[in-house]
């Protein structure tokens, strides 16, 4: 380090000990408890960051502001990072929170098996090695109407194994118009290309006819794959091959034909608002129609853990079965819990409709919303008073997570402004509360949709919006 410059050199002799940041009380408070002995290991790191920006000529920070770093650090290590939040957005399957709210049955499930030891891989009547993968091929395999079914980590595993196992080295027939990208990450050209299979694209992206899959059947061709498309729709001139035609084309030429549902439904919830599910694929009739092989997510309409679910031909399953991918791409024992309660929740229509919560959700009418939203805007104006003015709006909710984007959920939203404060104050205030409540911002107004609250939720939903204004200051 030369000297004769001042500056940054200058900054560093102003450098507070490590000792004497481990004194400072912000540091000592947030070093109380299970975080002890991480403090001056913290602390050393802070002080290292702040040597470096000060000789890369910054601002130096002063010794408070160093010891409220550490401090935010140390208090980061105990407290959760993936915790609980109030959805209060109305997008059922919403990816960033989690997609899928489990049923009760389902958490119990997985509750129970993962304080102690399970049958995971235990045949209990031959006292010797059991499969894993049994505990929900026979609720699959009544539910989805397919020969067999095995279970993977989310639905880009099972298409990836899909592709792997039956098609590596080889070419795979997709529609241009079913190239899509789901979630940012999930590509289908990007899998096909990872799985070792080479992809053969037909037709153009608004028409697809079946003599363009025709046409691109050679001796190379391992499969022909559908791909729902989940996040969006093409309309206008448009021509797609139905599934029942691909199947008949994949028999003359004895290929597979894969169905990539993606969401994949099993039951479509009640009422008239579920209409707009005519246009979701369900498992069962992609089966009916003859597809080989039809992939799906557990944590999309089906509304349980993720994973990823391959369902159909007895031969396709066991090869997949036996692949080495397999093993890396299995699901643990937490989710197979999870998924066999889920599913054999379907085993009753009425009782799925009831308990699996993101069935219920698409399955409240307009009355009971209108009457939720009524409810809880009378908690808020109780609570809130003259701080806050509360009204209610039609509006609409959505499923999320990649299904259905085209359809209306109609709902009654709650509104609240508060004098002076902006919507996304507000709203940037909510999402720090305890537990963190996000909503939807839309024209100036913070709007809350009583569809994706759950039982309890409302409560505490209106004690963060009076902590929230209490702690944006009285002029809130
Ligand atoms: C959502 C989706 C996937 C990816 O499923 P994950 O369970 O999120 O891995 C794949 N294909 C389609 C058509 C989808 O909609």
């Amino acid at each position: 380090m030369e000297s004769g410059r001042s500056g940054p050199a200058e900054g560093l002799r102003g450098l507070p000990a490590v000792h004497r940041l481990l004194g400072h009380p912000a540091v000592r408070a947030a070093a109380a408890g299970p975080a002890a002995g991480w403090a001056t290991a913290v602390v050393r790191e802070v002080l290292e960051d702040e040597r470096r920006r000060r000789w890369q000529g910054e601002e130096p920070r002063t010794a408070d502001e160093l010891a409220a770093l550490a401090a935010r650090q140390l208090q980061a290590l105990t407290r959760p990072s993936l915790r609980p939040v109030i959805n209060a957005t109305g997008v059922v399957l919403h990816t960033n929170l989690g997609r899928a709210p489990l049923a009760r049955e389902a958490v119990e499930a997985a509750a129970a098996v993962a304080a102690g030891y399970s049958t995971l891989e235990y045949d209990t009547g031959s006292g010797g090695r059991g499969s894993r993968l049994e505990h929900v091929r026979h609720l699959l395999r009544r539910l989805t109407g397919a020969e067999d079914a095995l279970v993977v980590n989310n639905n880009a595993a099972a298409v990836f194994l899909v592709l792997a196992a039956l098609a590596s080295g080889r070419e795979v027939v997709v529609s241009r118009g079913q190239l899509v990208e789901i979630g940012g990450s999930f590509r289908i050209p990007e899998i096909l290309a990872a799985s070792g299979a080479r992809l053969v694209e037909v037709g153009t992206t608004n028409k697809t006819r079946l003599s363009d899959y025709e046409a691109a059947i050679g001796p190379d061709t391992a499969l022909l794959l559908r791909v729902h498309t989940s996040n969006y729709r093409i309309i206008g001139f448009t021509a797609s091959v139905p599934l029942s035609d691909l199947v008949a084309l994949g028999r003359r030429h004895a290929l597979p034909v894969v169905d990539d549902l993606g969401s994949g439904l099993l039951l479509p919830p009640a009422g008239p608002e579920a209409a707009g599910l005519a246009s979701e694929p369900a498992v069962r009739d992609s089966v009916a129609q003859g597809a080989d092989l039809v992939t799906f997510s557990g944590d999309k309409l089906l509304g349980g853990p993720q994973a990823g679910i391959i369902a159909g031909r007895a031969d396709l399953i066991a090869r997949l079965r036996r692949h080495p991918l397999m093993r890396a791409l299995r699901c643990d024992k937490l989710v197979l819990a999870a998924l066999e309660a889920t599913l054999r929740l379907y085993l009753d229509p009425e009782a799925a409709r009831r308990q699996v919560p993101v069935l219920a959700m698409l399955s409240r009418s307009p009355e009971e919303l209108a009457r939720a939203a009524r409810r809880l805007a009378t908690r808020l104006r109780r609570a809130l008073g003259p701080r806050a003015r509360i009204r209610l709006a039609a509006g609409e909710s959505q499923a999320g997570g990649g299904s259905l984007p085209e359809v209306p959920w109609p709902t009654t939203l709650v509104g609240i402004e508060a004098p002076g404060l902006p919507a996304a104050a507000l709203a940037a205030a909510l999402r720090q509360g305890e537990p963190p409540v996000v909503a939807r911002v839309q024209d100036q107004v913070l709007w809350f949709d009583p569809r994706t609250l759950l039982p309890g939720d409302e409560r505490v939903l209106v004690d963060t919006v009076v902590a929230a204004l209490d702690r944006l200051g009285p002029g809130a």
